[in-house]
């Protein structure tokens, strides 16, 4: 079968949703925490397993040989790579015909904190033997359009990130290119530098928003040190401040802006613009 960690997630329910689009829910599972928060997917069929990634006894009997499992990035920064490493472990056990992980766009391009616990479970999942394939997701839309509440209170968008372009792709998007390869056949150990068709850069995206709410909402580019100051303020813990403002700085090296097509090219679409994700964000909070 085919076997979607992380089920209860933003990404885990897009990717289910997909995979329902194109194979029997009796043959899906979807690993999740907290089991109560999936019975509505249980409720149409799918197969729900209660899991901890940091309890690796919990993961002994999910995966059986020849399924094809999604391994989605956890969110526990600073515990990822053992946590990864136990899911890589009991798949391999079991003798998976492929393994799937959601890593960072560019692989070790990519310098950025973030991206240090992505590359050692890249290395962790090449090293098991077990048929991979590397999805290496760049930034989602919904990083952005997520935070445009906030953005239309502040009546400027924040960041770090200079000129540097970065090409998001709607999360919808990456679920489907990963239900394309869990559904399909020829994806075993390759990779995929998955990013949206067009590159902008965070002033082209203030000025988007501007056009789309009649409003002029400028970017203000701080120092790295006072972004992350900044996002305290308003509330982020510190460390996610850190790694956000990182990343930001990323992006200004160039790090997140690739357009390789290979992710319009597995969902056979063009990706989403994002125009298009700030106009449904705007409609849903107007
Ligand atoms: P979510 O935070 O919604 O999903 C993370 C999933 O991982 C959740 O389902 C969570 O379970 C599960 N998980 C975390 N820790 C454990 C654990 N110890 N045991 C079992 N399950 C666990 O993020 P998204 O779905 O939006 O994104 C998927 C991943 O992509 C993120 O976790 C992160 O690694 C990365 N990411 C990528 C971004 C990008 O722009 N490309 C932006 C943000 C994140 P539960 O549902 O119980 O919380």
């Amino acid at each position: 079968g085919i076997v979607v960690t992380g089920a209860t997630g933003a990404l885990g329910r897009l990717v289910i949703e997909e995979l329902l689009t194109r194979t029997a829910p009796a043959g899906i599972v979807g690993l999740a925490r907290a089991p109560a928060r999936a019975v509505d997917l249980e409720a149409r069929g799918v197969g729900i397993r209660t899991v901890d990634y940091g309890r690796p006894d919990t993961l002994e009997d999910v995966f059986a040989a020849g399924d094809r499992v999604l391994l989605i990035s956890g969110n526990e920064a600073g515990q990822r790579v053992t946590q990864h490493r136990a899911v890589i472990d009991a798949a391999r056990e079991a003798g998976v015909a492929l393994l799937a992980y959601t890593s960072v766009l560019g692989g070790p391009t990519a310098t950025f904190t973030l991206a240090e616990e992505h590359l050692a479970t890249e290395q962790a999942l090449l090293a098991s033997g077990v048929p991979y394939c590397l999805l290496r997701n760049g930034w989602y839309h919904e990083n952005y359009t997520g935070a445009l509440a906030t953005t239309l209170k502040n009546g400027a968008v924040f960041g770090c990130a200079g000129q540097g372009r970065v090409a998001t792709a709607a999360r919808r998007d990456y679920a489907e290119a990963a239900a394309v390869v869990l559904t399909g056949t020829g994806h075993e150990n390759t990779v995929y530098e998955l990013s949206g068709d067009t590159a902008w850069s965070m002033a082209e995206y203030a000025a988007a928003v501007s056009r789309q709410t009649g409003r002029r909402i400028p970017y203000r580019d701080l120092p790295q040190k006072e972004y992350v100051a900044r996002m305290i303020e308003s509330g982020m813990p510190a460390l996610g401040a850190r790694m956000a403002a990182e990343a930001d700085a990323g992006i200004a090296r160039g790090e997140l802006a690739a357009t390789p097509g290979d992710l319009s090219r597995l969902i056979g679409r063009p990706t989403t613009p994002i125009a298009e994700a700030i106009a449904e964000a705007l409609a849903r909070l107007a």
